[in-house]
Parts: C-alpha cells; sequence; structure tokens
C-alpha cells in the first residue's frame, strides 16, 4: 500500500528564549503557524523490514541522519512493526531555512505510517513521539497555530492569524540551529511580546500583529550573515507590512495584506534573492 502527505512549513510570528536548562535545551515560548508550502511524502510499504529514505535533495540526507527515516524507526522499534517503508520526500521547502523542514517531513511520516501500519495512535500520541524526535516535530503533527513552550515541544493551540500573505525570501546559505543558540547572548536582549501578539490573534488585529512580530535569534544571525539585513531592509522598502527572519534563519518573511502590494515585494525580491515565494498562511489546524 501507498501513501502520499503533505507536509507543510511554520514560520514563526514571535520566537523568545527564556534561558538555558540544566538539560542543554533553551527554554523557549514561540508562536508558530503553519503556512501554505509543503514538502510531498510518499509512504510505500515494505515486506522486508527494511526502512528506506530518498529526497534527490543533495543538501538532505538519505540515510538514518533523515529526521523522516528517524520517525520511521521510532515508531518501528517502540510499536515492534516487522513492515519496513520506503519513503520519499520531494523536497519545496528550502533546507536549514528556519522553516521546520525536516521536522514537518518527520512529523508526515508519524501520521502516514499511523496510518500505514494500522497503529491506531492518537495525534496526541504522535506529537508526543515526535518530541523524541526533536523539538520542532510536535508542532508539526498538530500544524495551525499554537503557542509552543518548554524546550518547543509543549503545544497550546491559539487562535490563527487573520488573512494575509506570506513573502519568504531565502539567501542562498543554510543556518545551523546549534550554531545561533551557541552565539546567543540571553544578557541584554530585547524579549517580543509574545502573550501580546496571543492576544491580537485572538483579536484577530492585522495591525496589532504586524507591530509586534520579534525573534530573539534575528539579531545573532544578521551577526553572522549580513546578507539577511539586505533581505529584510529589501522587504521593508518593496512595502511589506511587517518583517521579520522565522526561526534560526536565514528565511526572512513579510506579512502583506493586499495581492498588490504582495506581487510588488515579490518582484522586487525576486531579482535579489535565490528563493522567493508568496504563500498564505494556513493557520488553522488540517485533520488528515
Ligand atoms: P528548524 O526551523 O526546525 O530549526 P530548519 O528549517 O532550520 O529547521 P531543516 O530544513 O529541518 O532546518 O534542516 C536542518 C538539517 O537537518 C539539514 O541541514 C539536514 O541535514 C537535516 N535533515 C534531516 N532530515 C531532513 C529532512 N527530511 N529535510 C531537510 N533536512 C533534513
Amino acid at each position: 500500500m501507498k501513501l502520499s502527505m503533505k507536509a507543510p512549513a511554520k514560520i514563526n510570528l514571535s520566537l523568545d528564549v527564556l534561558g538555558k536548562r540544566p538539560d542543554g535545551f533553551h527554554e523557549v515560548e514561540m508562536i508558530m503557524t503553519t503556512i501554505d508550502l509543503s514538502d510531498r511524502i510518499e509512504l510505500e510499504d515494505r515486506y522486508d523490514g527494511k526502512i528506506y529514505v530518498s529526497s534527490h535533495n543533495r543538501y538532505v540526507p538519505d540515510d538514518q541522519r533523515n529526521l523522516a527515516y528517524q520517525a520511521a524507526q521510532l515508531l518501528k522499534e517502540r510499536f515492534k512493526v516487522s513492515r519496513g517503508v520506503t519513503i520519499t520526500i520531494t523536497k519545496i521547502i528550502p533546507v536549514a531555512a528556519g522553516l521546520a523542514g525536516g521536522s514537518s517531513d518527520a512529523a508526515a511520516t508519524l501520521k502516514g505510517l499511523n496510518r500505514l501500519w494500522n497503529l491506531g495512535l492518537s495525534v496526541d500520541q504522535l506529537a508526543e513521539i515526535g518530541a523524541e524526535i526533536g523539538s520542532d516535530v510536535s508542532f508539526c503533527v498538530y500544524g495551525g497555530t499554537a503557542l509552543a513552550t518548554g524546550r518547543g515541544e509543549v503545544i497550546q493551540h491559539i487562535d490563527h492569524p487573520p488573512k494575509c500573505w506570506v513573502v519568504l525570501a531565502k539567501p542562498e546559505l543554510g543556518v545551523s540551529t546549534a550554531e545561533v543558540y551557541r552565539n546567543l547572548n540571553l544578557k541584554n536582549i530585547e524579549h517580543p511580546d509574545v502573550h501580546g501578539m496571543v492576544d491580537a490573534l485572538k483579536e484577530k488585529d492585522y495591525d496589532k500583529m504586524c507591530n509586534l512580530v520579534g525573534n530573539v535569534l534575528e539579531t545573532v544571525t544578521l551577526n553572522l550573515y549580513p546578507e539577511v539585513s539586505q533581505i529584510k531592509e529589501q522587504m521593508i522598502k518593496f512595502g511589506a507590512d511587517a518583517v521579520l527572519m522565522s526561526g534560526s534563519g536565514p528565511t526572512v518573511f513579510g506579512l502583506v495584506q493586499y495581492d498588490s502590494r504582495m506581487q510588488r515585494v515579490y518582484n522586487g525580491l525576486k531579482g535579489f534573492c535565490d528563493k522567493v515565494y508568496a504563500v498564505r498562511i494556513i493557520g488553522e489546524r488540517v485533520v488528515d
């Protein structure tokens, strides 16, 4: 049997780091929302018990380092599944971009294999298992819009953002999340108003949402990679209503309300940047 799953990317409307925990993880508060930019994951049952993964993308490992592979292996071992799976990833989400592409592939694999292997797990159970693979995997299992706390794996569903466009621009560089956290100095940082953002979404207040976007990791990545600052400046120049780096970067997103303005920002960035996309926020949970 064969299954095809969508694995959508996320952006962070707000990202704060509260401190470093004794276990080495950072304590975070993030508002994540799903966007309409997705990888496709095909899962095909294997009766020899093996797991294979391929993506035809030179930046994505075709072995046990792939997060989708790790998702399959974890389910196989935990639930003593004798069958295997061939995982074929059509990579659309830029890699190492701050858009949780790998985590979303892992989440889609968990959800798909739950069906393919008839495991009967609830979405909460899948999210809990996902947290063992990576902190963003839990959110990706649910999708929608959420306040993520703990190391990112404690998910509280919140109101989705008002309708708007998201223009994404990714320069030709990958950013290591670990490196950004290593360079983060928790003293003298300006914290974004994460809870104000929760209220803005509840009130469906587009202007308030735009005013409150903030990411504590932005300064770190901007210092490491000045080209990210240039992209931010271009986005502002072409008229985006709010501009922010997603996750640990380097992708920068601009929020834009009107179609004509979206076209202007998109076209303006096209001549300037490696990869540019204009997508919608999905925001609401899609149960598949
Ligand atoms: P996050 O926003 O969760 O920090 P990211 O978007 O910055 O993640 P990913 O695209 O998930 O980063 O990739 C980070 C690294 O993970 C890559 O450099 C790649 O080697 C590895 N990786 C493992 N599995 C995958 C996968 N299925 N897709 C993409 N990268 C993967």
